[in-house]
């Protein structure tokens, strides 16, 4: 299946691996909707990319609000003809042991990730289904959706549920061609990521070039950290595969931090 002249949605596409797969999939002639609840930083990738050549439109969406996310699927369907990807990408990181965790934190973790791939799902799989030429959704895992760490409960259980919840969307989305995969990317040295290096050199108590080294990329096979056009290539692949054949799969990309 060739990207071109395809629509693809992508939330938290303002910053780091959604800004990096809004552009890939442009140079590949996909029309994207650049969605972030920063709607500064999606009106700027869209500027960049319309300035190149691309066609893309901003929106501001939080992915946990009901209304604005029904609102941005349906707008993007409407201006592009249809919407044939989506990329619920959007993610936060809140680090603290379990005994720590504030149960409003532990929520705004959850809400962010699994609240934010129920609603832009439904909404996509609302507007996939009656247009009746299939779709496929993407969804960010992470190692953490197969492994866990210390001080991440929140997140490694959120994004472990991203796996089974595209397993579902895979079992019903079948039957109207509608595929639904997630990438796993290790560490990306993005926003997300560098705010964490500090935070645990002073939770571990070690320097930040430890932290980067003994913590992050220490089961890595050649100490590299994941890059965005890693990423952005994975999902450019799973966007085009032609078939169901590759549906409900984790994708992992983490120079070999996990190895199923
Ligand atoms: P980032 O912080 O650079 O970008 C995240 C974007 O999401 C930001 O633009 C932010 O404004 C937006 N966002 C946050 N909350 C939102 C909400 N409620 N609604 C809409 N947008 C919201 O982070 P990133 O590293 O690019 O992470 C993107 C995704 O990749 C996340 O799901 C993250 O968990 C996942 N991931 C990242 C890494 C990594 O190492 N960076 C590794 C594995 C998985």
């Amino acid at each position: 299946m060739t990207l071109k002249g395809k629509s693809a949605l992508i939330t938290g596409a303002g910053s780091g691996i959604g800004k990096s797969i809004a552009q890939a999939f442009a140079g590949s002639g996909v029309q994207v909707a650049i969605t972030d609840v920063n709607l500064q930083a999606a009106q700027a990738v869209a500027q960049q990319i319309n300035s190149c050549g691309g066609v893309a439109s901003s929106m501001q969406m939080d992915v946990t609000d009901e209304d604005q996310v029904n609102t941005a699927v349906e707008r993007t369907a409407r201006e592009f003809g249809a919407l044939d990807v989506l990329v619920s990408n959007a993610g936060i990181q809140i680090i603290h042991p379990i005994v720590d965790f504030s149960l409003s934190e532990w929520r705004k973790v959850v809400a962010v990730h699994l609240d934010g791939a129920f609603l832009t799902t439904r909404a996509a799989m609302r507007s996939m289904i009656p247009c009746g030429r299939g779709g496929t959704i993407l969804y960010l895992g992470s190692i953490h959706s197969h492994i866990a760490s210390p001080n991440k409960s929140a997140y490694v259980a959120a994004k472990h549920g991203i796996i089974g919840f595209a397993k579902a969307v895979a079992k019903e989305g079948a039957k109207y061609g509608i595929r639904s995969n997630v990438i796993c990317p290790g560490f990306v040295l993005t926003p997300l990521v560098e705010k964490q290096i500090p935070e645990q050199a002073q939770q571990f108590g070690i320097t930040e070039e430890d932290v980067v080294k003994k913590i992050m990329l220490r089961e890595t096979v050649d100490g590299e950290f994941t890059s965005l056009e890693d990423v952005a290539s994975t999902a450019i692949f799973l966007a085009s595969f032609p078939s169901n054949a590759l549906t409900g799969q984790s994708i992992v990309v983490s120079h070999g931090h996990f190895m199923h």
